[in-house]
């Protein structure tokens, strides 16, 4: 005997079906992609969180310089961010919510430039 997937009812008749029918059939199909969806924000959304709760520990004094690895080996992942603000020199920061970080190259070293969102950047 064969369960419907969605609903886990008998299947009766043809063995080859999976579905009792159309509608179990859709159902399942889009509760499937709900479920990717969600697991995919959550990725995102855990990630945000942890870049955030890093830049913050990194930048008490709201603006610091760390070396890149130091924050990179505690889990900060520079690929997530929420927006980004761009200077008159042309340099962007990439913020996690109210805190920024620029990626910069200093005496052959990879840094990050720690910011704290200020109120003129919105302008
Ligand atoms: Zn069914």
């Amino acid at each position: 005997m064969k369960k419907c997937l969605n609903c886990e009812m008998t299947i009766e008749g043809r063995s080859d079906k999976i579905f009792c029918d159309d509608y179990c059939k859709s159902s399942f199909h889009y509760k499937k992609k709900q479920g990717k969806e969600k697991s995919l924000f959550e990725t995102i959304d855990k990630q945000l969180k942890l870049n955030r709760k890093l830049l913050k520990s990194f930048n008490k004094a709201g603006k610091a310089i760390v070396r890149k690895e130091e924050i990179l080996k505690e889990g900060f992942n520079p690929k997530y961010f929420t927006h980004f603000w761009k200077n008159k020199k042309g340099d962007v920061y990439l913020f996690c919510y109210k805190f920024g970080f620029l990626s910069k190259a200093e005496n052959g070293k990879s840094k990050y430039v720690l910011v704290k969102w200020q109120e003129y950047m919105n302008g």
